[in-house]
């Protein structure tokens, strides 16, 4: 079910690991202008992650140049930052699918295990429906399946359209197919 995730440390704990492995790619490849990459990440205090994650998920991974000169920002994609947003990518994925059809009871249940208020899981959904459908990168993105996805079923209707089988595998296919939606660090939400 996708709501054990939720509470899955080891999930959260291979998150860690695909974004290190993001981190260490793009250290490798270097700057643009060809000069090598420091460390500067960036500190977050993110919200719905396993008390034994805080820890880990306390940092998010960016390089600035060693060029005098240059010193511009890489910040690589990531499986556990939804740009600024404060709740991890995974939980505004999974609330927002979870609260699809579900009924008021339920819902408020989902909330109070990750500690998400009703206006911000509002927020989430009309982000899904409204203005995810519209963006530049869906419109580019959603021509990649073989079947239309339904705008008004995001996300569920996303993750149920990657063929792989289980539903930690689709979430984990989601959050990369996200990936490009993760580096502009300039909208700051919940
Ligand atoms: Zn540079």
């Amino acid at each position: 079910m996708y709501q054990t995730i939720l509470n899955n440390a080891s999930f959260y704990r291979q998150l860690l690991k695909f974004d290190q492995d993001l981190a260490e790619q793009a250290r490798q490849k270097g700057c643009a202008c060809g000069g090598r990459l420091h460390s500067a990440r960036y500190r977050r205090k993110p919200r719905g992650v396993p008390e034994e994650l805080e820890e880990d998920y306390s940092r998010r991974w960016s390089f600035c140049c060693a060029e005098e000169g240059c010193r511009k920002r890489t910040t690589p994609g990531s499986f556990r930052f939804l740009s600024r947003r404060v709740y991890v990518g995974v939980v505004v994925v999974l609330l927002t699918a979870l609260r699809h059809g579900a009924s008021a009871g339920r819902v408020a249940q989902l909330r109070a295990m990750v500690g998400v208020n009703r206006r911000t899981l509002e927020r989430w959904r009309r982000w899904w429906q409204d203005e995810f459908p519209c963006s530049r990168f869906w419109r580019w993105a959603s021509g990649r399946f073989a079947l239309p996805v339904e705008g008004r079923g995001l996300p569920q209707s996303l993750l149920e359209s990657f063929s792989q089988v289980g539903e930690e595998e689709r979430t984990v296919q989601l959050l990369r197919f996200m990936l490009p939606l993760t580096t502009p660090l300039s909208v700051q939400e919940s």
